[in-house]
């Protein structure tokens, strides 16, 4: 859970109010997508969520993890146990198969998928022993996903998964998001601009100028018992 969430960006005599004040819940195993205009604070409220940067002000909470007072180290480990992480680039080794790409990320957790269970769930049983180059970059975006799911993460977090794609693949990518979501009751958070993920999604929720404008809620199936933030 965040509340009261700032982050403000010093560039030389200019601050960037880049997180106006944010208060967010987020449930266990819900899909959730962020939807915003550029520079609205999307990416940055996603990488306070995910550790990956620190709030200037306000609070974060995952489970009994309080994100807003924890040293380096330790957002490290936060990151490395529980998170995943999807970019717009997939950020693959070239000179890698797509099942040795999975495969470093196993090697560095406790309970992680076997490579071939982690691309089997996003369609790419067929493509484990081709090489990036050799797949198209819907392929591509999915064997990333394999490498986010593969550690068996609590949390996955996207930033533009289909920004790159064209709509098309785009929904294939989103697809297997769904699926590892509910098969694996992973919490999602997507940042997109697919206006079909809106449907897939439990809730979307707007943001505008630094702050939460809107969330919209899909489903009532909600239980405020499982917060996850
Ligand atoms: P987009 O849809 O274009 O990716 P966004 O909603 O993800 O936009 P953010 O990247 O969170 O937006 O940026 C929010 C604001 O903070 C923007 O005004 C941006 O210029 C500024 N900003 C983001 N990162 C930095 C940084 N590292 N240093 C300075 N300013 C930054
Ligand atoms: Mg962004």
């Amino acid at each position: 859970c965040a509340r009261g969430l700032t982050k403000v960006y010093h560039m030389g005599e200019v601050d960037v109010h880049a997180l106006r004040g944010v208060d967010l819940d987020l449930l266990e195993g819900e899909l959730d997508v962020l939807l915003g205009p550029s520079g609205s604070g999307k990416s940055t409220l996603l990488n306070i969520l995910g550790g990956l940067d620190t709030a200037s002000g306000g609070t974060v909470v995952y489970r009994d993890i309080d994100l807003s007072h924890a040293t380096e180290s330790d957002l490290t480990n936060f990151r490395r146990q529980h998170v995943g992480f999807v970019f717009q680039f997939y950020n693959l080794i070239p000179s890698l198969t797509a099942r040795e790409n999975v495969a470093i990320v196993t090697e560095i957790v406790e309970n992680p998928m076997t490579p071939e269970e982690a691309l089997a769930l996003v369609n790419l049983q067929d493509r484990m022993d081709h090489f990036p180059a050799q797949l198209s970059g819907g392929e591509q975006q999915r064997v990333s996903i394999a490498r986010a799911i593969a550690k068996n993460p609590a949390v996955l977090l996207c930033d533009e998964p289909t920004g790159a794609l064209d709509s098309k693949t785009g929904i294939v990518v989103l697809e297997a998001l769904k699926r590892a979501n509910e098969t694996l009751g992973t919490t999602t958070v997507i940042i997109t601009h697919n206006a079909v993920i809106g449907d897939m999604a439990d809730r979307v929720i707007s943001i505008l100028d630094g702050r939460i404008a809107d969330i919209k809620t899909n489903t009532s199936k909600r239980d405020p018992s499982d917060l996850t933030w």
